[in-house]
């Protein structure tokens, strides 16, 4: 089968690979649509485990199943969950799913953007949901970043009535901006340094919208709030400006959630004077467990998060190289889907 494999951003190839084979409590999937997320294109990332098959965030149909799999049956569609918690270790039973070892260990095999791709035991019995009929693969796709998006609220405690502050306008940031509403936020403040985001951002609920390029943010939020900030900012610009700038606008008391890490050796200078007396909390968020993953499923069914006008670009499984090339040059792209017709 063909798989298309990682070297580089600059260098993805189309290479022949063999078909995983399954164990008897596995399934084999047949790729349909597999987003491409913005950790796909950090490199420092991934060049220590380079070449591999990226793609964490398919859909597609089960091929093949084993003599032992009882949920689930041939010609099913899926979505299915690249990482799989253990559900029993300390992490688990404290609900850091995310941080489980296993979580981390399990993943497709070898990735989701290849023709097909093997679903460890675990990721099918814990993470693998059956798409509704009235779902596409594309939308399909989204599961994943939508439940992480919705498990950064949850751990952030957002409250009915918060003023939001979205730093960076991508995919995950508009996402945050339409979740933002349903967690009951009454004004949501996105900021990004690209026109066309923000205007994305507005049609997907964006209460005021700033390119600090030509606006002072910090100087519109405090305008915004009676000059108190915003109660909660959601930081997914993986930079050190964007957390500072995130820290300047956040309420005394506020909460900053980190949705994307900085580059290794990236260091941000924060006074314990000045965070004890501001009280302000700093809340990562990493990844999607099994519980978001549903809940993301339920809000794109019922049409709360309208995904597919997320989805900018298409390409072709042999044309992954060129959708990478898109997803980190274009700026009028969001979501940029391979497909596998
Ligand atoms: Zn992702
Ligand atoms: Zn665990």
């Amino acid at each position: 089968m063909k798989a298309a494999v990682y070297y580089s951003p600059q260098d993805i190839r189309l290479e022949e690979v063999p078909v995983p084979g399954i164990g008897e409590d596995e399934v084999l999937v047949e790729m349909k649509a597999c987003g491409i997320c913005g950790s796909d294109l950090m490199d420092w990332y991934l060049k220590s485990r380079a070449p591999l098959v990226l793609g964490h965030e398919p859909a597609g149909i089960i091929v093949k199943a084993g003599s032992k799999v009882e949920e689930f049956i041939v010609g099913e569609r899926v979505f299915v969950h690249h990482h799989a918690a253990c559900l029993t270790c300390h992490y688990c039973t404290h609900g850091d799913y995310t941080l489980c070892e296993q979580f981390h260990k399990t993943h497709i095999d070898p990735g989701g953007l290849a023709e097909c791709f093997r679903v460890p035991a675990q990721n099918l019995k814990i993470d693998t949901l059956k798409i509704p009929e009235t779902l596409s693969f594309e939308e399909a796709t989204l599961i994943e970043p939508v439940g992480c998006c919705i498990r950064a609220f949850r751990k952030s405690n957002i409250e009915a009535g918060d003023t939001v502050a979205v730093i960076g306008a991508g995919t995950t940031g508009i996402i945050h901006t339409v979740l933002s509403k349903f967690f009951g936020a009454t004004k949501t403040i996105v900021s990004d340094l690209i026109d066309y985001r923000l205007q994305m951002a507005k049609k997907f609920g964006a209460d005021v919208t700033v390119n600090p390029e030509n606006e002072d943010l910090e100087a519109v939020v405090k305008l915004e709030t009676d000059g108190i900030g915003a109660d909660l900012v959601v930081v997914t610009a993986p930079s050190i400006e964007a957390i500072k700038a995130g820290l300047n606008v956040c309420r005394k008391g506020g909460k900053i959630c980190l949705f994307a890490p900085t580059r290794p050796g990236k260091y941000l200078q924060i006074s314990p004077k000045e965070l004890f007396f501001s009280e302000i909390q700093i809340i990562p968020s990493y990844s999607t467990s099994h519980l978001e993953t549903r809940t993301a499923l339920e809000l794109i069914k019922s049409d709360r998060v309208k995904v597919k006008e997320l989805v900018t670009h298409r390409f072709k499984l042999a044309d992954t190289a060129k959708a990478f090339k898109t997803a980190l040059e274009n700026r009028e792209s969001l979501k940029v889907i391979v497909l596998n017709a």
